[in-house]
């Protein structure tokens, strides 16, 4: 390294250093200790059911546009590049302080906002993005239809132009937070003419009013974050058309880039601990050998390498970020981290069951414990993260194709 560049690295040091004590001040000045580790969700699902402590905190973030740090400050962020979202993401981790921006915008922060900062005229990006960056307005996204999961571009939800704005017609499924979103992002179709990738567009369309209905969908593990939704000439406006008219198809591809790069992170569908906590969870249950070991050597084995990959994974991630040195691109390469990061989230959540055995099957009663009734939801939870995002054998395509060069699958679409 030349001098110059050693003089560079020092002071950005002390620059990040200085930031970090500010940080720290500023959270002992706003942050209350009663919200440490408490995310929105455990306060009810929508920003009404927030509590006043919550409201203020989502507000004191937002206007120091911490909700979405590495947006430009003109749309509500702070314009922080990669090391000093990384410094206030572990200021903030360490006091245990939630960021509820992302939960309480459902796709805006994560997906829809970094797609309107790509896509979006100045007048879309003024008018949606500080709205996301404050947590008050949530965003869902209108993709999946009963006929067109992985198959996406066979959509067939119709938008009409009737000059001044379009109607639409159609059924979404699987729309995450659909019944407490202000917003949605939709994929519609705008040209049945043409071949099906061609003739698609992206709507952003105001869930208040006539034309939209919600119906919510129970899952397995007891919880209901998803919804049918049905437009019944819904209405939306020419301004709200994200991107070239016809030319969703692309739009999309980006979005769902940003949906993988956001599903990274390995910790499990509950992310209720840290990976490392599973040895003692199995210590307690399963016993120790006379050296204090892991008294089931198969198990021990398993174990050892699930935190292997799991390590391998986290460091792996943090590699990426390091070398992207906050470049916000995203590529197909998320897909192969999103694979990695489900498969070790699911891996861990088998461990658990298998671990705690009977008592991880509890549903309810008192003979269970908080985290044994947890383990269960968080493993058929767990069942969604390999197919929401795009599924697995998905995923695998797209890296078989955009990644290793490997000629198309036989079926089209
Ligand atoms: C919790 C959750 C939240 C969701 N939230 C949203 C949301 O907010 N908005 C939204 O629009 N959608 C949402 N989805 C829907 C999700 O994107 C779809 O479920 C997913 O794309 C798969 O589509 P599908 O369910 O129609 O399955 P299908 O496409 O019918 O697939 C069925 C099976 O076939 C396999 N398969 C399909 N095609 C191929 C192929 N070409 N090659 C190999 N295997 C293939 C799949 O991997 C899968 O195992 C959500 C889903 C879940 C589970």
């Amino acid at each position: 390294m030349t001098a110059t560049a050693t003089k560079a690295k020092t002071e950005q040091g002390g620059e990040l250093e200085a930031f970090r004590a500010e940080v720290r001040a500023w959270l002992a000045d706003h942050f209350p200790a009663s919200l440490k580790g408490v995310t929105p969700a455990m306060e009810g699902r929508g920003a009404d059911q927030l509590s006043p402590e919550m409201a203020a905190w989502r507000d004191a973030l937002a206007e120091r546009g911490w909700g979405a740090p590495h947006w430009p400050q003109e749309y509500g962020g702070a314009g922080l590049d990669h090391a000093h979202v990384r410094a206030l993401a572990q200021e903030m981790g360490r006091a245990r302080a939630i960021n509820p921006i992302p939960l309480l915008a459902g796709m805006g922060v994560t997906m829809v906002g970094p797609t309107i900062l790509e896509y979006g005229t100045e007048e879309q990006k003024q008018r949606h993005l500080p709205g996301i960056a404050s947590g008050k307005v949530r965003w869902c996204l209108g993709l999946s239809e009963p006929n067109a999961g992985s198959d996406l571009a066979s959509l067939s939800t119709l938008a009409e132009d009737r000059d001044d704005h379009f109607v639409v017609n159609g059924q979404k499924i699987w729309t995450s937070g659909a019944d407490i979103s202000q917003w949605c992002g939709a994929l519609v179709r705008t040209d049945k003419s043409v071949a099906k990738h061609k003739g698609i567009s992206f709507l952003m369309l105001p869930m208040d009013q006539p034309g939209v209905r919600t119906r919510p969908i129970r899952l397995i593990s007891g919880a209901s974050p998803f919804c049918e939704t049905f437009f019944d000439d819904a209405r939306a406006e020419k301004d709200d058309l994200l991107g070239e008219l016809n030319d969703g198809w692309n739009v999309i591809k980006r979005l769902l880039q940003h949906e993988r790069a956001s599903q990274t992170s390995a910790a499990g569908p509950g992310g209720r601990s840290k990976p490392e906590a599973l040895y003692d969870i199995a210590k307690r249950y399963v016993g120790v050998d006379a050296e204090g070991r892991l008294d089931d050597p198969d198990l021990r084995g398993r174990l050892t390498r699930h935190l292997m990959d799991a390590a391998a994974h986290k460091l792996t991630a943090e590699r990426i970020a390091a070398e992207a040195r906050g470049n916000p691109e995203v590529s197909a390469a998320a897909s192969i981290m999103k694979n990695s990061a489900t498969g070790i989230a699911q891996a861990r959540s088998e461990l658990t069951l298998e671990i705690m055995g009977q008592q991880g099957l509890g549903w309810e009663g008192e003979t269970f414990d908080d985290d044994e009734l947890a383990t269960v939801r968080e493993w058929l939870w767990g069942k969604a993260i390999s197919i929401y995002g795009g599924s697995a054998e998905v995923q695998k395509n797209i890296i078989s194709k955009n990644i290793l060069g490997l000629p198309e699958t036989t079926q089209k679409g």
